[in-house]
């Protein structure tokens, strides 16, 4: 794991383990599902061990709750617009596409290394219209997205925990005075209520109302 990405991923991490004890789930990591078996009820993994060898497991399932690899629409992946990996080829920054200037990308088939949330989106669209409004008087396009994402993370049945985070792992909350680990009602309010209402009807119909996120909000936090 690069380390620039330790802060954030094991900062969220710890305190999802912690969920994930309370509620005496096991976990298995490093099983890449390969198939699956409808009228059986069998799912085979493919499963990497510590030395990086591979076996197949097949086992019976009473549910199978299955999230596909993320991946762009195969009309972005098979156009000029993509790059090696099938993403939309633009600057992380600027979200300037990278051979074609006049073209921008932002959302989850661009490729950018950032959380693919609607989050995300909301702090792209408005670094996507300035640039464009910039390139149209000839001025330099700004870097103004730092990769901020948010994943509001359903803990139970009313609580939510709010990982907010930047490129290069930075943990960088909108909420100075609440520990970002902590499962909350208020943040099932906000994925429930709070937040469709603010897409819906501030950042669909183009208001602009940013709420900064920081990374110095979380360095009490981090130390902890
Ligand atoms: C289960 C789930 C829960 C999520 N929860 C959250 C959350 O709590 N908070 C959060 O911030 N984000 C959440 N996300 C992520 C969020 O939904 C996405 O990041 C966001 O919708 C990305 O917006 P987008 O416009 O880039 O792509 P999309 O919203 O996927 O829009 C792409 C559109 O393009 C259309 N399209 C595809 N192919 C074609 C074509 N050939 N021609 C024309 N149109 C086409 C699609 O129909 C779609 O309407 C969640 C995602 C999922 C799947």
């Amino acid at each position: 794991m690069p380390v620039a990405c330790y802060s954030a991923c094991l900062f969220f991490a710890q305190a999802l383990a912690k969920v994930v004890a309370d509620y005496g789930i096991k976990t298995n990591f490093n099983c890449n599902l390969v198939a699956v078996d409808g009228p059986a009820k069998t799912a085979t993994f493919e499963v990497t061990d510590a030395a990086g060898a591979k076996q197949q497991i097949t086992k019976e399932f009473a549910m199978l709750h299955v999230t596909p690899p993320q991946s762009a629409p195969d009309f972005i992946k098979q156009s000029p617009l993509a790059n090696a990996g099938g993403w939309i080829d633009v600057n992380e920054k600027t979200l300037q596409h990278n051979r074609y200037p006049n073209i921008f990308g932002l959302g989850d088939a661009a490729a950018t290394s950032n959380a693919k949330t609607a989050a995300a989106v909301r702090k792209q669209v408005p670094v996507v219209v300035d640039n464009i409004l910039a390139l149209m008087k000839s001025a330099a396009v700004q870097e103004g997205y730092d990769g901020y994402g948010s994943c509001p993370l359903t803990t139970s049945l009313n609580t939510v925990m709010l990982a907010e985070f930047s490129y290069g792992g930075k943990v960088t909350p909108s909420f100075p005075l609440l520990d970002p680990r902590s499962n909350r009602g208020i943040w099932w309010w906000g994925k429930t209520t709070g937040f469709p209402w603010l897409y819906w009807h501030i950042m669909l119909k183009g208001y602009r109302i940013d709420i900064p996120h920081r990374e110095a909000y979380a360095k009490k936090f981090l130390s902890e």
